[in-house]
């Protein structure tokens, strides 16, 4: 089993590109699913279809999703689809022939299905036959649980050598020839791919998309998808074309009607036409953050179908309006992108927009000579070029759940224990890291501030335009988030927790968020060579003390490596950053607290080096302070 490259691997990988074209095409070959992968996934389905065959006569396994769409990437989950309707066919005409009940169809006789009438079963009834077939009988099958609300009801399940996550699926046959169109685009033009595979990443780096099997207010990975194939047909000249005019191109045996929904279109790529657009892939990306920065979600439709965005239906159509509408390229009258709420929207528009910006960028373009991150690795950096993130800053995400288990997570707004955790962020960089950590300073407002992003004008000024605009955003000009008092209650004079304030985010922000800020220096390299004074430190002294601070070796180690570097304080000190804290995600789902480091002056490598070390080390030095679970010291 291979392990999903992890965020640096990606990131050296591809700043080793020439270009952004060929970091794109890297992209997809560092993803997607390798020979052996593939294997292991054909062999599961034809597990599958052998068990289930014996229990289903004539059903079929049919795999569509990414493991089939020509989108997979590594650890993608299995989509199945169990065809039951041969079986049906089967036991209805096994009941009906004389003698049914003991002398029918012999599979029939032998399986579960001579106590279930598929034909009338209900479909949890169904789902939990199948689900009962998987538990006992696919050997290294688990987690398996049924999922019979959802839009279409699945069995998901997991699969223990592989690793691997699924879902059966007992009734979607739109879903096999959606799977095949989206194949389809990913063959007729060789940058669809590509371009796919930067967007996909992109969202997934932003908590844009993810795969809410069970609702949840973010796009799928499927509606992002149609959202590029979208944009392809949009183009002029288009790269893609049309679904009505694939339509015109299907050959007989390619018109296929399902639950009363055309899905005709050609199978083979080569019987399309070749696109006449020459832009390439990198300009396509930019192009793509360009048009859906500036895009009214939720006052028009967007349709593959047509090509173009459709006026809102009539109300009383069965079309279910939402702040995202994205209409099925088979099935009309499904929005696609039902689930995703207003905040996520509009979060897409906002994230678009600096997304946008930042190609428009000399990181984007020109390759680094000084190893920073450029091109589409410094997109993909959570955070990185976020709304909001301002001039060079750099964020930490500090998953709530991370620190505290879901049912300690409180339902209200702004109340996840998040003063607790700024308590414990000062703690952390104070007494821990012995990092100078002071009540934060009036901040350098993010927005508005003159800093708009530009190219200079002569590229001998550097690849790395001063200011490292890269992320700034059109928000309006925000109050100064360090400008509060302190906290009456004096639990912690370091951590600032503020009032909530609503539209901390700009005015497309709709939930409450809550503000901390320090100001912070660091004195020493606390974040070099951590590991072997922890062990010397563990070497003949007595072992932890069980009831004593989880934090004391590491507050211990930042003490012998000041002590190391002499404990006199150095005249200056090495790094200096305004370090705040926000709450983001919604209460709902994947609440966490976004921490934004800015350094100034602008960040060199020493910067980077301690930021690497916090990103790993606060999260768990975090976990373990709160007492939520032993997290492992980096
Ligand atoms: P991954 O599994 O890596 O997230 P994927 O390409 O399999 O990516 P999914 O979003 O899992 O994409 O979608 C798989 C299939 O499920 C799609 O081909 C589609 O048939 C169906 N599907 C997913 N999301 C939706 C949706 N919002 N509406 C309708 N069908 C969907
Ligand atoms: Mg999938």
């Amino acid at each position: 089993r291979r392990e999903p490259l992890g965020a640096g691997q990606l990131e050296q990988a591809l700043c080793q590109a020439a270009d952004v074209d060929a970091q794109m095409e890297q992209l997809v070959g560092l993803l997607e699913l390798s020979e052996g992968e593939r294997r292991l996934r054909h062999l599961l389905v034809t597990l599958f279809q052998e068990v289930f065959s014996e229990f289903f006569p004539g059903c079929a396994v049919l795999p569509f999703g990414s493991s089939v769409n020509g989108f997979d990437a590594h650890g993608c989950d299995l989509d199945l689809l169990l065809d039951l309707e041969p079986t049906k066919s089967l036991q209805t005409s096994a009941r009906g022939a004389p003698g049914a009940g003991s002398s029918g169809d012999p599979g029939a006789e032998e399986s579960i299905l001579s106590d279930i009438d598929l034909a009338s079963a209900s479909p949890p009834e169904v789902l939990e036959l199948v689900a009962a077939v998987l538990r006992r009988c696919v050997p290294g099958v688990r987690r398996v649980r049924a999922v019979p609300t959802a839009r279409r009801p699945v069995v998901k399940f997991s699969h223990k050598q592989s690793g691997l996550a699924g879902d059966i699926s007992i009734d979607n046959r739109l879903a096999l020839h959606n799977t095949q169109f989206l194949r389809l685009c990913g063959e007729a033009d060789k940058r669809v791919r590509p371009l796919v595979y930067a967007v996909r990443l992109w969202a997934k780096q932003q908590g844009l998309a993810g795969n809410p099997a069970g609702g949840g207010p973010l796009l799928t990975n499927y509606a992002l998808t149609l959202l590029v194939l979208f944009f392809l047909q949009t183009r002029s000249p288009l790269v893609l074309p049309t679904v009505a005019r694939l339509r015109e191109l299907a050959g007989d045996e390619d018109r296929v009607v399902v639950a009363g929904w055309d899905c005709s279109f050609p199978r083979d790529a080569a019987l399309l036409e070749p696109s006449a657009n020459s832009e390439s892939p990198s300009s396509l990306l930019a192009e793509f953050f360009r048009v859906f920065g500036d895009f009214d979600f939720s006052g028009q439709v967007v349709s593959l179908r047509e090509g173009r965005a459709l006026p809102l239906p009539e109300a009383g159509e069965p079309f279910k309006l939402g702040s995202l509408n994205l209409q099925d390229p088979f099935e009309l009258s499904h929005n696609v992108a039902a689930n995703v709420n207003e905040k996520t929207a509009s979060r897409l528009g906002r994230c678009c927009r600096a997304a946008a910006k930042y190609c428009r960028s000399l990181q984007y373009c020109r390759k680094s000579t000084k190893g920073r991150g450029w091109g589409l690795a410094r997109l993909f950096q959570p955070g990185a070029v976020e709304p909001g993130a301002g001039a060079g800053s750099f964020l930490i995400s500090i998953p709530l759940a991370a620190t505290r288990p879901p049912e300690q997570l409180c339902e209200e707004p702004g109340g996840c224990g998040f003063k607790e955790i700024c308590a414990a962020i000062a703690f952390v960089l104070r007494d821990v890291l012995q990092c100078g950590c002071a009540p934060g300073k009036p901040q350098k407002q993010v927005g508005g501030s003159g800093a708009e992003q530009s190219l200079p004008e002569d590229p001998a000024l550097g690849e790395e335009p001063p200011g490292d605009a890269a992320g700034l955003e059109e928000e309006p000009p925000q109050p100064p988030v360090g400008s509060k008092r302190p906290q009456p209650d004096g639990t912690d004079s370091a951590a600032l927790p503020g009032a909530k304030r609503p539209r901390v985010n700009g005015p497309e922000e709709e939930e409450e968020e809550v503000a901390a800020s320090w100001s912070c220096a660091v004195w020493h390299r606390v974040w070099t060579g951590r590991r072997r004074l922890r062990r010397q430190l563990l070497h003949g002294a007595s072992p932890e003390e069980p009831d004593g601070d989880p934090l004391e070796l590491e507050q211990k180690v930042s003490e012998a490596i000041v002590q190391h570097e002499g404990a006199a304080q150095p005249p200056e000190p090495l790094l200096r950053f305004e370090a705040s804290a926000r709450l983001a995600g919604g209460t709902q789902r994947e609440p966490r607290v976004l921490l934004r480091l800015a350094p100034s002056p602008a960040p060199g490598p020493l910067f980077r080096d301690f930021f690497h070390f916090l990103q790993a080390f606060l999260p768990s030095a975090l976990r373990r302070h709160l007492g939520w679970g032993p997290g492992a010291a980096p």
